[in-house]
């Protein structure tokens, strides 16, 4: 059975003052729910100190939006895995679709991240998702091999059973547009029946897959309810502690039927 994991990308958003009022906020709304899910705040590296130290004791993990592969170095404004880890993050999002588009990143250099997270002990969030002109085209089910098997090269059965994949198609990021729960369910099972053909089936029935793209909290427990729906990358609604905590509250007990 996969415990749903929900995780709030903050982007670049939020102070010091409004990120640590907003995960006061999670606490309080939240307490009770980690025996059913699983809950993680994702805020810019340079709160992430503050935001770790705010939420010490608590059931909300922290993750990074991003690392270089390299532990350290002459790697001027990158962040690293050990140093994510220094700061007690358990997760980290790689190759989040505005780091594909804004930043050059590729299934290569996201491979190499993965490698260097997992080396670090950190739970890579893997993002992977077609743009809205791929889907016109109906190359949706080749672009999401292609990025799947490119992120995922090399990896072990026993690392890949570490990560989590998010299923993020590009058109549905902060546009209000949400895939429908079919659509995102189909690609979700394609991604399932992939990562079995690459690891084994035991391996693939514990890898959890998030939806992400304009999850709501009146959306978020359909989305959920999907058989292969695993939890959710939440972007603008994870500002916000009513928004999110509403979402967790909707996705929460909807593991029993997986
Ligand atoms: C995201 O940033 O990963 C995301 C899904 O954003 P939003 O929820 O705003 O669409």
């Amino acid at each position: 059975m996969r415990k749903p994991f929900i995780a709030g990308n903050w982007k670049m958003n939020m102070t010091r003052e409004s990120g640590l009022a907003l995960v006061r906020g999670l606490m309080e709304k939240l307490q009770g729910t980690s025996s059913q899910i699983d809950v993680a705040v994702c805020p810019p590296s340079v709160y992430l100190q503050e935001i770790s130290s705010a939420l010490k004791g608590s059931a909300i993990g922290v993750g990074g939006q991003n690392m270089y592969h390299e532990a350290d170095g002459a790697f001027t404004g990158e962040v690293s895995g050990p140093m994510l880890c220094d700061l007690h993050c358990q997760y980290v999002i790689l190759g989040h679709s505005e780091r594909r588009q804004f930043f050059g990143e590729t299934d290569s250099s996201v491979n190499k991240k993965t490698h260097a997270a997992l080396k670090f002990g950190l739970t890579p969030i893997v993002c992977v998702g077609e743009m809205l002109s791929e889907r016109e085209s109906g190359a949706t089910a080749q672009v999401i091999d292609t990025q799947v098997r490119g992120s995922l090269a090399g990896l072990t059965p026993e690392q890949a059973s570490k990560i989590v994949i998010a299923y993020e198609p590009v058109w549905a990021i902060g546009t209000g547009k949400t895939a429908t729960p079919a659509q995102a369910e189909e690609v979700h099972a394609q991604i399932r029946g992939l990562l079995t053909e690459l690891f084994g089936k035991s391996v693939s029935d514990v890898i959890r897959i998030q939806y992400g793209g304009s999850v709501k909290p009146d959306n978020a427990g359909e989305l959920m309810s999907q058989p292969n729906i695993d939890g959710a990358l939440v972007g603008g609604a994870s500002l916000k502690a009513d928004s999110f905590a509403a979402i967790v509250l909707a996705s929460c007990g909807l593991a029993a039927a997986k």
